[in-house]
């Protein structure tokens, strides 16, 4: 596993950038690793590619102008705001658009919850908050409502990703997030990477449904925004968790003009094909998934200027091949064929996944489950492994079993505030109804103070977390990675020989889309 750790996320390999040097190198290792393990070809073409066409769109740097009445104000780019158009074309501007907070930009008729109101903001820019609205519990204020959009945890209402969808079906011109640590999960450094050329997958109308600029703005900047306004950003945060927030016009309007560069490219999912022994269900698959692609070549930091993305997801994508060996050394194979499916252009928005999940080789009726690996556990053994969005469907009672069996617990996420489930490859078999297992490494090290995990977690996200720093460090402990790759490989295996395919739980978000799939497709 270190070896294909250490390839992979070496110097030579670039970052593993989509569409680079780093690209060609990745894929053609993956490949040759495929084929030495005797495994097919897993696409139906005959070879181990899956071609996903992407447009790489780079902007130039620009201010944005903030102007009230002779009043302007310059935002810095990078420093101050990080923007962008998915726009496939030349440049897309915001030219003296009013600027309306709407709180956290959220339509929820479930939670009864309308941010908007009545106020028509087409042609208008929004600024929002990150996260979902923290409603306190009715009975104990210093928590959040577990009622309203999950409590604690994030759902799909607080990614950011949401709110430039909801801004575009708005109507809006554009959508700028003011940007806070704790909610956003990461602080801004991480924001800026984005100042580079961003990926997308090639939709029919170019992008042109979306609104002109998305960006996010500085919590400094987004303070100094509202005072400009009158308004103060604590008093407006606080309406905004409540159902009476209306927008607030800030009579103060935002321009900005983004220059792009595009291209377009091929990039590539790598997938090969273990095939099932029973001759029916053959035709069934489980998909083991790790993205391989990570952040390439970017702004240096400390002099360093290639993202080696070795946890991110070096490390996923190193048990991937991993497991793939472990199916080639059973007697016989499962009854069920396995999948093993390396993802392009997650960092660029889960890009490679979505391309499968709807474009897919094999149909999703025939999908038994998707096991996604995302940055291994390197700090030593657990006695937990923890499933991020626990208590969606079976597969979590496939890991307790094979957890069990080593003496091991499972336990729900303890950070779901931050929102992984919506943050990894998985999620798009998940969109699409295939029941999908998001495992992480657990927190409750062996031998270790009980602090240790979210020491050492911290730590990362701090300091590595999509930076040149994310490499391999000679401290490193795998022998937790490698427990919990014996889980993976357990709960594909069993999910591959079982009577009956696994299914999402009663009153999951995803079940309703999973069953009438599977009645259409008898
Ligand atoms: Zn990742």
């Amino acid at each position: 596993m270190l070896d294909h750790i250490k390839t992979l996320s070496s110097d030579e390999f670039e970052g593993r950038g989509p569409g680079t040097k780093g690209e060609d190198l990745t894929v053609d290792y993956l490949t040759d690793q495929f084929k030495k393990l005797g495994l097919k070809p897993g696409n139906a073409d005959g070879t181990f590619i899956q071609k996903v066409p992407l447009v790489g769109i780079t902007p130039t740097p620009a201010p944005l102008i903030f102007k009230k009445g002779n009043e302007t104000k310059q935002l810095k780019w990078r420093d101050d705001v990080v923007a962008w158009t998915k726009h496939v074309a030349d440049s897309a501007s915001l030219d003296n658009s009013e600027l309306v907070f709407v709180g956290y930009g959220v339509v929820a008729p479930e939670y009864n919850w309308d941010d908007y109101k009545d106020v028509d903001v087409k042609g208008k820019t929004l600024v929002m908050l990150v996260n979902d609205p923290p409603v306190p519990d009715p009975s104990k204020s210093e928590e959040l409502d577990p009622k309203t959009f999950g409590g604690k945890a994030m759902t799909y209402y607080g990614r950011w990703t949401y709110k430039y969808e909801i801004a575009a079906q708005k109507g809006a011109a554009g959508a700028l997030i003011i940007h806070e640590t704790g909610p956003a999960g990461y602080p801004f450094d991480v924001v800026q990477q984005k100042v580079t050329e961003q990926f997308d997958l090639v939709t029919p109308d170019k992008n042109m449904g979306r609104v002109n600029i998305e960006g996010w703005i500085s919590t400094d900047q987004g303070r100094a925004l509202l005072k400009m306004a009158n308004q103060d950003f604590d008093a407006l945060k606080k309406q905004a968790a409540t159902r009476d927030f209306k927008p607030v016009a800030l009579g103060v309007t935002a321009s900005m003009t983004i220059k792009n560069t595009l291209r377009t490219i091929d990039s590539r999912n790598v997938v090969a094909k273990l095939e099932g022994r029973d001759p029916a269900l053959k035709n069934e698959y489980v998909v083991y998934t790790a993205h391989w692609d990570h952040l390439g070549i970017g702004p240096a930091v400390n002099g360093d200027r290639i993202y080696n993305g070795a946890q991110d997801n070096a490390s996923g994508t190193a048990g991937l091949l991993e497991i793939a060996r472990a199916f080639t050394k059973l007697p016989q194979p499962p009854k069920r064929s396995i999948l093993f499916l390396s993802v392009t252009a997650e960092e660029q928005g889960l890009l490679g996944s979505e391309y499968y999940a709807v474009t897919p080789i094999y149909p999703l009726t025939k999908t038994a489950a998707n096991i996604n690996m995302d940055g291994l556990n390197v700090y030593g053994r657990t006695k937990d492994i923890t499933l991020i969005g626990l208590g969606a469907s079976e597969l979590d009672d496939y890991v307790r079993d094979a957890a069990g069996e080593q003496g091991r617990i499972i336990r729900p996420d303890p950070e779901p505030e931050k929102g992984f489930y919506y943050r990894s490859d998985h999620f798009n078999f998940a969109k699409q109804g295939v029941p999908a297992l998001d495992p992480d490494s657990g927190i409750e090290y062996v031998g270790k103070p009980a602090d240790y995990g979210k020491k050492v977690r911290d730590n990362y996200t701090e300091h590595d977390y999509h930076q040149p720093s994310d490499i391999v460090r000679p401290d490193w402990d795998l022998s937790g990675a490698r427990e919990d790759l014996k889980v993976f490989f357990t709960v594909g295996y069993r999910i591959a020989e079982a009577n009956k395919l696994p299914e999402w739980k009663p009153g999951n978000e995803f079940k309703a889309k999973r069953d009438a799939m599977l009645k259409g497709g008898q």
